[in-house]
């Protein structure tokens, strides 16, 4: 595998150091992200994804521990390699654009390169290739101010990428924008990611699209809290498992999510089960998987399956990894059908599928027991904790805190003790859907 290209060990950062008002907004984080890796920092506002965002811009220097952006310690660069840093290694994205109002969308994009001796002529024609690239090339001439969000942040993702960085980072990128320019902000980074094979770090409190990043690293409090790996996605860091808070429930509810085609079931568990395999015998996997999947073959069956060598339909796999593999896909097949067991008894297979039905159901609780109907903000901010809690992203602590908190300060104000009821309720139907027990 190959070196981190962000690299932290036991950061703490502390505003205000010595001062009165002393305050440390990260301790003892560690985290590793490797090159072409989308990933994602999660959690409540106030929890410290800028904080660390902006120390791994080489803006905000950490009061102790280490920090590496490409085997280099950002904070020990000379102005003339800070520039050269934080234009070419790195492009940045905020949520506010921070577009120059008075140059043209070209030239705001031509900007970045000015630092780096890139003649005028040329400068301009890459320019105008990458706003291309996102689909603004119309827009060049055009100033800021007369352009829609969704165009400004994609003028933004170009001005960010013209000098072709190793790293794009993006703060709440779509945190000003509509459902359709947020998909085509989104699809314009997984782009970069997928296509350029460039790092993508990204904070974002929309838990919807943390399915575009390999990890998610879930912050409270200034720590690090876990760190999420995304099932349906090959995975670039090598996953130590004793490190990460997954649950069995996590894990089923984003290979199975929905009543996806089989295709879908049989690419999300070779995901999780190969690390090491070649092109043909991931092809050959997802045969077999497939027959898996299908109920076609046993436990057993498989495993002398992908023993076999690959004329003979195998894979060429060791007993001991056979053995390993079959006991874990066959695992998981049997915790799925516990699932759809419960659905296809309780909840007519809506259960999961819908997050509507469960926001209902929730808000029913509430309106039966507590006589209080929830009003439009607080059913919306419902419906995202419970999307959260479905897909591992928040503890049963995380859930129940912002069922607490009062509405201005962005929770669903539903007061201690009903906030302690509705939570354990929600658990329960949880519980009954996995029926594995021991996650909390
Ligand atoms: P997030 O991005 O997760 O919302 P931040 O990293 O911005 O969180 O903030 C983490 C904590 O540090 C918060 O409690 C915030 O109030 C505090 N903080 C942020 N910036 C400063 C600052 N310049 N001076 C003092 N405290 C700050």
């Amino acid at each position: 595998m190959p070196q981190p290209i962000v690299k932290i060990k036991d950061l703490d950062i502390t505003y205000n150091l010595g001062k009165e008002n002393e305050f440390k907004a990260t301790r003892g984080v560690s985290m590793e992200v490797y090159p072409g890796e989308f990933v994602a920092f999660f959690g409540p506002s106030g929890c410290g994804k800028s904080t660390i965002f902006y120390s791994i811009l080489g803006i905000l220097e950490p009061s102790a521990g280490q920090l590496l952006v490409k085997g280099e310690n950002p904070y020990s660069f000379s102005p003339e390699e800070m520039v050269r840093f934080q234009t070419k290694i790195i492009g940045i994205v905020y949520q506010a654009f921070y577009l120059i109002t008075s140059l043209s969308v070209i030239d705001n994009v031509v900007l970045p390169q000015i630092f780096h001796g890139v003649n005028p002529g040329k400068r301009r024609r890459w320019a105008k290739q990458v706003l291309k690239r996102f689909g603004m090339e119309e827009h060049g001439d055009k100033y800021p101010d007369n352009l829609s969000g969704g165009q400004s942040q994609r003028v933004s993702v170009a001005r960010a990428m013209v000098n072709n960085p190793n790293i794009l980072l993006a703060d709440e990128p779509t945190g000003n924008l509509d459902s359709t320019s947020t998909k085509q902000v989104m699809d314009s980074m997984a782009e970069i990611n997928s296509v350029d094979k460039k790092t993508v770090i990204m904070i974002t409190h929309n838990a919807a699209q943390l399915s575009y990043c390999h990890r998610v690293f879930y912050l409270r409090d200034g720590k690090l809290e876990r760190v999420v790996p995304n099932p349906e996605k090959k995975q670039i860091a090598k996953i130590d498992k004793h490190k990460i808070l997954i649950t069995e429930f996590d894990q089923l509810s984003k290979l199975f999510p929905y009543e996806d085609p089989i295709t879908l079931k049989v690419k999300s568990l070779v995901n999780y089960l190969t690390q090491d395999l070649n092109y043909y015998q991931l092809q050959r996997l997802e045969d077999i998987i497939k027959l898996v999947v299908e109920r076609k073959i046993s436990q057993k069956e498989f495993k002398s399956l992908v023993m076999k060598n690959y004329n003979q339909g195998g894979i060429d796999l060791t007993e001991s990894l056979a053995a390993h593999m079959s006991e874990k896909i066959y695992k998981i097949i049997r915790q799925s059908e516990d699932i759809r067991r419960f659905r296809r008894r309780f909840l007519n297979s809506n259960f999961f599928s819908r997050e509507n039905v469960l926001v209902r159901n929730l808000a029913k609780f509430v309106m039966d027991e507590y006589k209080k109907e929830l009003s439009l903000v607080q059913r919306r901010r419902l419906k995202d904790l419970v999307y959260k809690r479905i897909t591992g992203l928040i503890s049963r602590r995380d859930f129940k805190d912002a069922l607490r908190v009062e509405l201005p300060d962005g929770g669903v104000g539903l007061g201690k003790v009903w906030s302690r009821k509705l939570t354990r309720y929600f658990e329960k139907l949880l519980m009954q859907g996995t029926d594995s027990k021991g996650h909390h």
